[in-house]
C-alpha cells in the first residue's frame, strides 16, 4: 500500500476497503472512549468519521482499541502450539506476543528455535521471538541441548528475533564469563536489546 493511496482515503477522495460503523473507540492517550465510524485501507486506519467504502461493517457500539503487547511469555508453559496459543489469547485482545523460546530450546536445541520460527509464519497473531541466552540454565541441569554463543549468531539476521532473551546467568555477566559475553556482544553488534535478569542484586553486583 502506498501512503499516497492512504493520504487520498483519508480525503475522502479514494473508497476505503472497510468501514467500522457505531464503534466505542478506545483512545489511550487521552483515556477517553468517544463513538464514532473508522475507516481502512490496506490493513490501515485511514480516519475516523463518514466515508464511503467497499465493506461496512455495522458494530453495533463494540468497542475497538490498540492490540496488545505480551512483553515476556514463554510459549511452551502454555502445552500450546503456536496455532492454538493464537486461537486462545487474540479473542482477548492481544494481538503481538514476545517470546523467549527457551524451554523448547532446552529440550531440543536449534531444531525447537527453527520449528517455532516456522510454526510462527502465517498465524494471525504477531509473533516475534527473544533468542535464548542460557540453554541449558545451569551447568548442573541435565537438559536436551546447549546453546552456544556460535550456535545462536546465525539467528541474529532473522526478522522476528528481536532481541537477546532474558540473561539468566547474571553471575556469568558480573564475573565475565567469555560465552555470555560473546552473546551479548552479539546482541550489542546487531542493534538488539538484551533482556537483564537479576534477582535479588543490590549494590556493585548490581551496578555490574
Ligand atoms: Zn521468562
Amino acid at each position: 500500500m502506498e501512503p499516497n493511496q492512504i493520504i487520498r482515503c483519508a480525503r475522502g477522495d479514494l473508497k476505503a476497503d472497510l468501514l467500522l460503523t457505531n464503534a466505542r473507540i478506545i483512545n489511550v492517550f487521552a483515556g477517553e472512549i468517544f463513538s464514532g465510524n473508522i475507516a481502512l485501507i490496506g490493513g490501515y486506519i485511514a480516519g475516523f468519521g463518514d466515508y464511503a467504502a467497499k465493506k461496512v461493517i455495522d458494530l453495533k457500539g463494540d468497542y475497538v482499541g490498540p492490540g496488545l503487547i505480551d512483553a515476556h511469555v514463554h510459549i511452551e508453559s502454555s502445552m500450546t502450539s503456536l496455532t492454538e496459543f493464537a486461537r486462545a489469547i487474540l479473542p482477548c485482545g492481544t494481538t503481538s506476543v514476545v517470546a523467549d523460546p527457551h524451554e523448547i530450546a532446552n529440550v531440543l536445541g536449534t531444531k525447537g528455535l527453527d520449528y517455532m520460527l516456522a510454526s510462527a509464519k502465517h498465524q494471525p497473531l504477531n509473533f516475534y521471538f527473544t533468542l535464548p541466552s542460557c540453554v541449558p540454565a545451569t551447568h548442573m541441569e541435565t537438559a536436551g541441548a546447549c546453546l552456544t554463543a556460535q550456535d545462536l549468531q546465525p539467528y541474529w539476521e532473522h526478522p522476528k528475533i528481536i532481541a537477546l532473551a532474558e540473561m539468566m546467568n547474571y553471575p556469568g555477566v558480573i564475573f565475565e564469563d567469555d560465552q555470555v559475553l560473546a552473546k551479548i556482544s552479539q546482541a550489542r553488534m546487531h542493534n538488539r536489546p538484551v533482556d537483564g535478569h537479576a534477582p535479588g542484586l543490590n549494590g556493585l553486583p548490581l551496578n555490574a
